[in-house]
């Protein structure tokens, strides 16, 4: 018998089962992979951002559509306290660009490696290859949970929580298990989306994208996401990358927050890219003019450098109908709004995302209005709590998802052990 099953050795459930051992409870904790951890150890290419150190009012910023309900997590572990965590486990940080903090030493497996360490030291049993099939739920709580693995079997506890992540990189083990068992014991899912992703665009005439284009990145543009309507939904400035089917690089991938359910929901949904943010489109147009005029024997393609990369020209060519070889002095002013549109206002329809394979995170999960914010148990099962990726919870890159996975699990944890254990 244990105090404490905890079902994922992921951030939130290695984190939880810290905390519960160090109170002094028995604790079983459960992976499915042969290894723990395994998506902790590719967090921030290799280099784990592990946190940000934005006051608490502007981190919620960054966080989920329910961010109020991260308040009593953040109040009971939040970036000063995970620093400090690691620092006393051994693992020194240090605070970059933008206040990300990772570790010193720049490897995502050291962070790892100070946790799975303190678990192997301790009393806590860690079983790996052990998938989690069902919960065991009698007279309305949650006693147990069954297994499969090398033989079926079941384990008692009084107290569960469910840290098996969500859907993204499916081969770290997080596959939606822990979402379809919530499902099972009657809670409510909001359905799942790939979050924090590469998204895919229909380019216009043309069944693909230049080959020329594949792979280059474009810095300081300016992307807004907008509606049929017109209406603008997000907007962020920095840089992206071009890929065979689609769009990534930082600055999509926070707009992909904002894409995924008005996608699902069925909605048209565009981006459009200002490729020269820094100049007003009245100036750029006298600009293009200016130049039209003094290089009217040049063919359009090599004017246009003035303006663009010639990988960018390409695109421009693609989607307009110009012939490059034409002069410049030919361009009619139909066209130069053409390529003034292009410059300022390069639109494509998203048509979708790279899926759960590329998501850095799950949007949706367990819908947070049954699960109680103050101890992070479940308001139908007692006895089951919920750490991390498995709840209704994203946000967006920077170290915000870490973190929420930590100090979910400490607080999942420390309500889980409050009680005395029922034998
Ligand atoms: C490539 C990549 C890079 C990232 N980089 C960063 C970063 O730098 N900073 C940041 O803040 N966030 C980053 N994230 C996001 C962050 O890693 C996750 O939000 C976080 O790991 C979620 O933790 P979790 O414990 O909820 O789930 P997970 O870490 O996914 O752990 C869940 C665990 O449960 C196990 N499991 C699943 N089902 C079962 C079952 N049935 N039985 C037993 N075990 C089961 C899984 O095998 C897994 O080990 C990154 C994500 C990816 C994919």
């Amino acid at each position: 018998m244990y105090d404490l099953i905890i079902i994922g050795a992921g951030a939130s459930g290695m984190i939880s089962a810290i905390t519960a051992q160090r109170q002094g409870q028995r604790v079983l904790l459960i992976e499915k992979m042969s290894q723990a951890g395994r998506k902790l150890r590719i967090t921030g290419k290799g280099r784990c951002n592990l946190t940000n150190t934005l006051p608490l009012k502007d981190f919620l910023k960054h966080c989920g559509s329910e961010p109020r309900f991260l308040y009593p997590s953040f109040n009971t572990f939040f970036s000063k306290d995970l620093v400090k965590f690691f620092e006393d486990l051994g693992v020194k940080t240090v605070e970059e660009r933008g206040g990300r903090i990772f570790p010193e030493s720049g490897k995502a497996q050291d962070v790892f490696l100070a946790m799975i360490n303190e678990l192997e030291d301790s009393d806590c049993r860690i079983l790996k290859n052990t998938e989690v099939t069902s919960l065991i739920i009698e007279e309305g709580r949650v006693v147990g949970v069954k297994t499969k693995g090398n033989k079926d079997q079941i384990f008692k506890a009084p107290k569960i929580i469910l840290a098996a992540g969500g859907e993204s990189y499916p081969l770290t083990g997080s596959q939606g298990d822990g979402i379809s068992l919530a499902k099972q014991v009657g809670h409510n899912i909001i359905p799942t989306i790939p979050c924090l992703v590469g998204l895919k665009l229909k380019y216009y005439n043309a069944e693909r994208i230049h080959p020329c284009i594949i792979g280059f990145g474009v810095r300081n543009v300016n992307a807004t996401l907008s509606l049929e309507s017109g209406k603008k939904i997000a907007e962020e400035f920095g840089e992206l990358t071009f890929r065979e089917e689609g769009i990534e690089g930082p600055i999509i991938l926070t707009l992909s927050r904002k894409v995924g359910r008005l996608l699902y929901n069925g909605e048209k949904v565009f981006l459009n890219i200002d490729f020269k943010p820094a100049i007003a489109e009245k100036e750029l147009d006298a600009k293009l003019l200016r130049e039209l005029d003094t290089r009217g024997k040049e063919d359009i393609r090599t004017l246009l450098r003035a303006f663009l990369p010639h990988e960018l020209i390409y695109l421009l060519l693609d989607m307009t109908s110009f012939d490059p070889r034409k002069k410049s002095s030919f361009v009619s002013s139909q066209e130069r709004k053409e390529i003034l549109n292009f410059l300022k206002s390069c639109q494509f329809e998203i048509i979708g995302d790279f899926g759960y394979e590329q998501a850095i995170v799950t949007q949706g999960g367990v819908d947070l209005k049954e699960i109680n914010p103050k101890t992070l148990e479940s308001k139908l099962i007692p006895g089951l709590f919920f750490a991390g990726e498995v709840m209704d919870l994203d946000a967006d890159t920077g170290g915000f998802n870490l973190q929420i996975a930590f100090s979910t699990g400490v607080l999942a944890a420390q309500d889980a052990t409050k009680e005395e254990p029922q034998e």
